[in-house]
């Protein structure tokens, strides 16, 4: 995982997220979490993204093999501040 700087938050870990959630922050993301030998590196995708690419339209754990499988969606991740990310995140869950 790689670090970002971030004008709120310093040097903060990065969060994938789809362009769509990268730049519009209206849209749901949904957390697909891949399995790297037991620790869990999350990844957001808007729902259009989840439906282009075929992806599971909920919250799960993939295996490592998913980012091979769905490589187009996976390559197209921009990095994000976690921090900033995750707020907005919590703050539509709840
Ligand atoms: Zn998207
Ligand atoms: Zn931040």
């Amino acid at each position: 995982m790689g670090v970002i700087l971030c004008p709120e938050h310093g040097r903060a870990g990065i969060a994938l997220v789809c362009p769509h959630l990268a730049t519009n922050t209206d849209r749901t993301p949904t957390r697909l979490q891949i399995d790297l030998s037991g620790f869990k590196w999350p990844h957001w995708f808007c729902s259009d993204c989840l439906k282009q690419f075929g992806l599971p339209e909920f919250e799960t754990d993939l295996p490592e093999t998913a980012v091979e499988s769905y490589q187009d969606a996976f390559a197209a991740l921009r990095p994000v501040c976690g921090v900033c990310f995750t707020k907005q995140y919590e703050a539509k869950t709840g």
